[in-house]
């Protein structure tokens, strides 16, 4: 056999993934119990073995999401095609639709709005800053037959996070349904589908869930299988035909539909199983304590946070880039040098800011130390004054007063029970 099809290429050998620390925007980096399951054999995706286990699996996303949705289940696909699931489905050609845009995301609703042939209302608000519910209340109070009001729980662009309650509850007011993104916040923040009475949602694997990438769980409600039974026109999409998924996920007795990503499912299983298992209020608390570590070094370090404290993102962290340094080359030299991966700014913000993740797996206390030390270290040796050592003074110092407030509350619950 001849390899000219390969052209020049130098000689190809197995592809063997360096070591590294995650702490972009996702993907994040994955427990060894989510690897090592990944690698179990291969089985059929109608095998009663394999159902069974994506009973377990809806079983889990319910919990994450607080819901008990019936129609709770992964998409195969990554956040995007979740994103485009719940708009294909939900808005039909000439339909008027809210779009909250304060980053990255919203304009990605929008998009999705137009290629449905929905009729976007569309509300910005400054990028770092959250959805504005007032604008949001007014928009409806103007448009009066607006079906869907579709925003960002927790813009990754920007590491703003917006009331997903308070704007829930205004679309109903208005008899509007929601569509959430609750990709980066889904197990980092609250996130209460049942609570909140979200109609719509829609999340990625590999951010706080922390499993590998392409496969975006989604729950909706009761009114939205209606709303979607109810359509006159066919859905435009065939592989997103929530009618015909219903078939696979939803029934008792499986249909083929597509091939079902087997191992990605089994990887997913494992990563809610350990959600599960720490408990998602823990995970929650988790994300909040080493953010707030995180913070107090990078601010030692002297970096402002771009968004408002109250509504910044536990689990995305954006600060501003300090004029004179080469935002760009910190980020390559923190790669190269440490292994460590940030993120960069987006549009508008590209050059202006880093964005630290600390999500699922990757937010730990190890992680948020090293991450400190690494980039005092580059940035003093690129010349920029940094006191060294004071950022990871000032995470210790807040570790210690969060284990302290943590030990007197634990004896307050003990004294009370006596
Ligand atoms: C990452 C992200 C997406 C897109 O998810 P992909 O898995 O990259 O397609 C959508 N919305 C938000 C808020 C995200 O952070």
């Amino acid at each position: 056999m001849t390899s000219k099809h390969l052209g020049n290429t130098r000689r190809i050998t197995s592809f063997h993934p360096p070591q590294r620390t995650l702490l972009g925007p996702g993907p994040t980096e994955i427990h060894p119990r989510v690897l090592t399951t990944m690698s179990q054999p291969a089985i059929g995706y109608l095998d009663p073995v394999f159902v069974g286990m994506m009973d377990e699996l809806k079983d889990l996303l319910r919990y994450v999401y607080q819901t008990d949705n019936p129609l709770t289940f992964p998409i195969s696909g990554p956040g995007s095609v979740g994103m485009e699931y719940c708009f294909v489905n939900m808005v039909a050609p000439g339909d008027k639709v809210v779009v909250c845009r304060n980053g990255v995301f919203g304009g990605r609703m929008l998009e999705n709005v137009e290629r449905c042939g929905g009729i976007p209302i569309l509300i910005d608000d400054d990028w770092g800053r959250p959805v504005d519910p007032q604008k949001v209340e007014d928009a409806l109070k103007r448009e009066k037959d607006v079906k869907v009001v579709a925003f960002v729980h927790a813009e990754t662009s920007t590491g703003a996070q917006s009331d997903a309650k308070l704007l829930t509850q205004i679309a109903h007011k208005y008899g509007a349904l929601v569509i959430v993104d609750a990709v980066t916040s889904l197990a980092g923040t609250p996130v209460r589908v049942d609570d909140w009475g979200i109609d719509a949602i829609y999340s990625a694997s590999q951010k706080c869930l922390s499993c590998t990438p392409g496969l975006s769980p989604v729950s909706f409600s009761e009114r939205v299988v209606e709303r979607v039974k109810a359509r006159k026109d066919k859905i435009h999409s065939w592989f997103m035909d929530m009618n015909l998924l219903l078939g696979y996920w939803g029934a008792s007795t499986r249909t083929y539909h597509h091939t079902a990503p087997t191992n990605s499912l089994f990887a997913l299983h494992e990563a809610l199983l350990l959600i599960r298992e720490e408990g998602l209020e823990q995970a929650w608390a988790r994300h909040q304590r080493h953010h707030v570590a995180l913070k107090a070094g990078l601010e030692a370090m002297g970096l402002r946070f771009f968004v408002e404290q109250q509504y910044q993102l536990p689990q995305m962290n954006a600060v501003l880039c300090p004029a004179g340094v080469d935002e760009e080359a910190v980020r390559k030299t923190l790669l190269s040098e440490f292994g460590i991966e940030i993120g960069a700014g987006l549009g508008p913000l590209k050059g202006k800011i880093w964005r630290f993740g600390l999500m699922g797996y990757s937010c730990r206390p190890d992680n948020v130390m090293l991450c400190l030390s690494a980039l005092g270290s580059v940035l003093m040796d690129m010349g920029h004054s940094i006191k060294v050592g004071e950022a990871e003074a000032a995470a210790h110092q807040a570790y210690a007063t969060l284990h302290a407030a943590d030990a007197q509350h634990a004896r307050k619950k003990v004294a009370n029970l006596k």
